[in-house]
């Protein structure tokens, strides 16, 4: 028998977001005959991956989920690694020499892309890198152009509602959020008065969900506005308005919005438009100026054709809101066309297609970036299960001691975070939030939860304090 059949079975998990913590608690729970020891490694130096960088700070209903994992690593049995950077900071053979197996949960924080003539003018942008700015993610820079009235969101999935409520929203109505000072300064003196929401196919078509399609009626000063010639339903849209009871709230929603009166005088308006497919982003001295779009029409599948027709919009802003993209592992395969990890139900494939043993992957980087969060839980049960099954043909680490990623970091001169130096941080942020409370705004006075810290050196220097 192996060493690595008598001591802990030691396993690293890259990626401390919800694919990440999820992973760890399964595999912690799992009914086996040995023990585990887990060490959650993450390049931020804060924990929760898409729930602090990728979820709409006025969403408090998924910030809830935060709740969930943190009960998880407080359990203590799982151990937290922050600002450790995958291929930078440590490499996939020093992982390898130190645990038995690696659990990749990197997720997916690019935007797809669309190779639309003009999409790389100047005012055009990725809806991924304008979350990563609202969220305060410390790698990006820390303003954000917002000087356009008219702005184009293309995309009919959630994340084109984020990013067209935050845009909509006055400033002053998201300090009640965790949002950081130079997020709300730089919103705050937004000249925006429309933002366009567009998708390529119709009302039943949509991706996005009832919830968070009734939520953008919730914002203050911002009217809808819909357009009937827009409210096309071929065959399929009828079967699936009558089988799929989300598609039909979302579709009464919908119509509801344009039967009753929207128009309330507001300052700023939220156009809905269905069956638009970007064509064009027209330019003018090297700045978007336009967009264009060819009308579509069903063609009785639930999918869309070009009508020949074409239509242009005047907007100094397009975020295309078109799905995330998975980002190239060091040292690992790599499905361009998907922006996964090639995999098997987790176990990670090399380029023959043959499981690399010991390798695994789990969330969006597994399946590409689809699905709520909680979905990710059926991924980790999976990728989790064919570990367990594979046990015996791991190969063992030659350096098990759970001290040896401290001392390899330690020689790197990496500022590791911990769990302990999350806390830190964490009571830090909510104090300031308290420290700030209450902010007087147009609308009165305004408790501030929490006021996340953004500088990455900040971070590292409360954490570890
Ligand atoms: P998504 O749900 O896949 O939606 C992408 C949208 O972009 C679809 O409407 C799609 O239209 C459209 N699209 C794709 N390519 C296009 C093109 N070339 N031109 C025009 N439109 C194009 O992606 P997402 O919004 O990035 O969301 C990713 C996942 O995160 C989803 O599962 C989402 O529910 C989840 N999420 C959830 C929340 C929340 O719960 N609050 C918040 C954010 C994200 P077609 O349908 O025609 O392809």
């Amino acid at each position: 028998m192996s060493d690595s059949a008598v001591r802990p079975l030691r396993v690293a998990i890259i990626g401390a977001g919800p694919a990440g913590v999820y992973a760890a608690d399964i595999l912690t729970k799992a009914e086996r005959e040995f023990e585990v020891s887990i060490d959650l490694l993450d390049a931020y130096p804060a924990p929760y991956g898409l729930i602090r960088y990728g979820v709409a700070p006025d969403h408090p209903r998924i910030k809830g989920i935060v709740n969930a994992l943190h009960k998880v690593l407080d359990r203590g049995d799982i151990r937290f690694l922050g600002n450790v950077t995958y291929g930078r900071d440590v490499t996939l053979s020093d992982i390898r020499d130190m645990y038995d197996a690696v659990i990749f949960a990197t997720g997916a924080i690019k935007d797809a892309d669309m190779n639309i003539p003009g999409i790389g003018l100047e005012g055009s942008y990725g809806a991924a890198d304008f979350v990563s700015w609202y969220d305060g993610q410390p790698d990006v820079p820390r303003t954000w152009p917002l000087e356009a009235k008219e702005i184009a969101v293309l995309g009919n999935g959630n994340v084109a509602l984020d990013v067209a409520r935050v845009l909509s929203k006055h400033a002053e109505d998201l300090l009640v959020t965790e949002i950081p000072e130079n997020v709300f300064e730089g919103l705050k003196d937004s000249p925006v008065t429309d933002v366009h929401i567009f998708g390529r196919r119709g009302p039943a078509q949509v991706k996005f969900t009832p919830l968070e399609l009734r939520e953008l009626s919730h914002s203050r000063d911002v009217d809808i506005v819909l357009y009937p010639e827009d409210f096309e339903f071929d065959e399929a849209s009828d079967a699936l308005i009558k089988s799929n009871n989300q598609v039909k709230t979302m579709v009464n929603t919908l119509t509801n919005w344009i039967v009753e009166e929207q128009d309330t005088g507001a300052s700023r308006r939220l156009h809905l438009h269905f069956l638009h497919n970007p064509v064009e982003v027209i330019g003018e001295d090297g700045k978007v100026a336009g967009i264009k779009f060819e009308r579509q029409e069903l063609d009785g599948t639930g999918n869309v054709r070009g009508t020949g027709e074409f239509v242009d919009y005047p907007v100094q802003a397009v975020y295309r809101a078109i799905g995330y993209f998975g980002s190239e592992l060091a040292e690992l395969e790599f499905d361009e066309k998907r922006g996964v990890i090639p995999n098997a139900g987790g176990r990670v494939l090399d380029g023959k297609g043959t499981h690399v043993p010991g390798l695994y992957a789990t969330g969006w980087i597994k399946r590409g970036p689809v699905g709520l969060i909680g979905h990710t839980k059926g991924d980790a049960l999976e990728t989790i299960g064919n570990l367990l099954e594979d046990r015996m043909e791991l190969p063992p680490a030659v350096n098990p001691s759970e001290d040896a990623i401290i001392e390899l970091l330690q020689s790197r001169g990496v500022e590791f975070t911990t769990w302990e130096g999350w806390k830190k941080l964490d009571a830090h942020e909510i104090a300031l939030g308290t420290a700030a409370s209450p902010t007087e705004t147009s609308v009165g006075p305004v408790e501030r939860t929490r006021i996340k810290v953004v500088d990455r050196d900040e971070m590292v220097k409360i954490s570890r304090d």
